[in-house]
């Protein structure tokens, strides 16, 4: 490929790379055998916010960063911009084998999170497009309102006030954002809206200003104790960061640690400041609303509607191609949904349209981890919600590996690990039936307009949890 057929093909995996201004020509690559301290996989938020934050705690440290393509051309550069305190994990589960204050401290962190990424931003100049307008989770169907409503009020049993999660009415949730059908919402201010690309590529410029060496166009293709091989040099180091995520099952023995699990997104053409004028949507909250299958929203900086949803197939063998970023009737079925949530949409334009593999633990349940006697660490499995979560992992890693003890290297999901996923093909199998299950469900709440618990419950154990 040349540096044309590249370009295109960076900024055509996402809105935000592709409105990115200057250019995504790759930095320098790998081509000689090296010797770092601490090597990481993957240029994402997991692997940058952790270079950052070690060359930040201790600036001798010699860092190097080996990314397979460019900075941010994984999940960190497709995503849906929720930068939110969002954990996947189940926090029952949590508070059986840590206690409940350990849980609750979790979730505290990760409101904290949100302010963290801001604070970092402006520091180090990034314009990341950085609203913290919170999130709603919208009712259009009597059993969403069961559901979001249990969801808030088992909040607050856990101590949450209604200063981190409330309800609000069918009106209070209108004058927020006027979506068709609203049978309330519930909101929760613990969420920022981002540009994702502007803030992978700003934090991989804030790593080089503190002396870490990112390698693209290297990818890792041997990990050994104390050393990782890519096809142009061997690294030896002390300490081997895996930050691969959604592509994790390339990696030789960790072929089901994680699966990748497509999101694909769509975007309008920026809106008239008339549509705005009916649907209001002041203060850029994100949103979602209670289907199990998830969807996702965000109102842009240049005022675009960028909308998400899980949906697409999962590939037999956890195989991940640049061709399953894109499904036709995955597309077109965000497309109805979204219209049918903003009817005033009319004949706006769909100007981009995209997707990417995130990355599933067996237990829906995210980790950071450091085993000093291999030199290993890691950290993912976000299911999804991994924009705030990587920035507290990297903070915990960074103390993990220095060996600094801290609030942080104490939280529940230090060190966590979930049990690898079934062989194929019952991975295949079992990972699509309960796609189709989700939506089957979906279809029928939709029509009675009731809950299926029984559903919900059998769906929860096959998933594990979330
Ligand atoms: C469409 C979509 C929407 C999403 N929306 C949201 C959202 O709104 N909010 C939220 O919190 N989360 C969201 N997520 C999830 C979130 O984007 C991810 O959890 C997060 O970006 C993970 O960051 P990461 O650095 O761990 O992984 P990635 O960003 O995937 O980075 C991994 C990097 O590793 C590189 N790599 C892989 N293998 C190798 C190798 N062998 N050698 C060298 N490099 C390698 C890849 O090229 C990649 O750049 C979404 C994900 C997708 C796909």
């Amino acid at each position: 490929m040349d540096d044309l057929e590249n370009e295109q093909r960076y900024r055509s995996r996402s809105l935000w790379l592709n409105t990115l201004p200057g250019s995504l020509s790759p930095r320098a690559s790998l081509d000689t055998n090296l010797d770092v301290d601490v090597a990481i996989i993957g240029a994402g938020y997991t692997g940058l916010w952790t270079a950052y934050e070690l060359a930040k705690q201790d600036p001798t440290l010699r860092i190097a960063v080996l990314e397979a393509e460019i900075a941010g051309f994984g999940a960190s550069g497709r995503n849906g911009g929720w930068c939110s305190a969002l954990f996947a994990g189940d926090r029952e589960a949590m508070a059986a084998e840590h206690g409940r204050d350990l849980a609750v401290a979790l979730q505290k962190e990760m409101f904290a999170t949100i302010d963290e990424v801001g604070a970092v931003c402006e520091f180090e100049g990034i314009d990341a497009d950085f609203y913290r307008g919170g999130t709603l989770n919208f009712a259009t169907s009597p059993a969403h309102v069961e559901r979001i409503r249990a969801d808030v009020d088992n909040e607050h049993l856990w101590g949450f006030t209604e200063k981190d999660f409330r309800w609000l009415s069918p009106s209070e949730a209108n004058e927020r954002i006027a979506i068709n059908g609203s049978l309330g919402a519930s909101f929760t201010p613990h969420c920022a809206r981002i540009q994702p690309a502007k803030l992978v590529r700003g934090l991989a410029e804030a790593v080089e200003r503190r002396g870490v060496t990112i390698y693209e166009r290297s990818r890792v293709t041997e990990i050994a104790p104390y050393s990782l091989r890519t096809c142009a040099g061997t690294v030896r180091t002390e300490v081997i960061v895996r930050a691969t995520e959604g592509y994790t099952p390339n990696l030789k023995s960790h072929h089901r640690t994680l699966i990748p699990v497509y999101s694909l997104m769509i975007a309008t053409e920026s809106l008239p400041s008339s549509f705005f004028d009916e649907v209001g949507w002041k203060e850029r909250e994100t949103f979602t609303d209670g289907r199990h299958l998830l969807i996702y929203g965000q109102r842009t900086f240049d005022d675009r509607i960028a909308f998400g949803g899980r949906g697409a197939p999962y590939h037999f063998g956890s195989s991940i191609k640049d061709e399953f970023d894109r499904d036709g009737k995955t597309f077109e079925e965000l497309r109805k949904v979204l219209w049918s949530l903003f009817p005033s949409l009319g004949d706006a334009r769909i100007t981009h349209q995209w997707g990417g593999p995130l990355g599933i633990p067996r237990d829906w349940y995210s980790s950071v981890g450091f085993d000093r006697a291999t030199g290993m660490a890691w950290a993912g499995g976000y299911v999804g919600d991994g924009v705030g979560t990587s920035n507290l992992a990297g903070r915990t890693l960074a103390h993990l590996i220095t060996g600094t003890n801290s609030d942080l290297t104490a939280l529940p999901w230090v060190n966590h690990h979930s049990r690898k996923w079934e062989p194929e093909p019952l991975r295949w199998v079992g990972v699509n039936a309960a796609k189709w299950a989700t939506q089957k469900l979906d279809r029928r709440e939709g029509k009675t307009g009731k809950r299926a618990k029984g559903a919900e419950r059998i769906l929860k154990r096959v998933l594990g949890g979330h």
